[in-house]
């Protein structure tokens, strides 16, 4: 399967997944990515990287949200932010962010 192609929704700290096609409006459902959570939204966009309104939101999870896998994706972000302010290399940036986070 083609990882990379498909879109992860970020929200509350739970993540969903696209589930199915987009409907007539173009409105785009999307599940947790956790197997028999019910927990959903919809939104109007799905594009990788943009930020995205929320039409309809049922935030109710059967498990916890997940830090490891914001924790990664808030350090990503860092990374770049720091990266882009920064004449230092990006390895250099990476190392010092990770003592930090010591
Ligand atoms: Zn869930």
């Amino acid at each position: 399967m083609d990882r990379k192609g498909a879109p992860q929704l970020h929200f509350n700290g739970q993540f969903y997944r696209i589930n199915g096609k987009p409907n007539k409006d173009g409105k785009i459902n999307w599940r947790c990515v956790v197997t028999n959570c019910s927990g959903a939204c919809a939104t109007y966009n799905s594009n990788i990287g943009q930020e995205v309104l929320l039409v309809s939101l049922k935030d109710i999870h059967n498990h916890a949200t997940s830090p490891t896998k914001l924790y990664n994706l808030e350090r990503r972000r860092k990374i770049r932010t720091k990266a882009e302010n920064s004449d230092e290399r990006p390895r250099k940036i990476i190392n010092e962010l990770d003592d930090n986070y010591e």
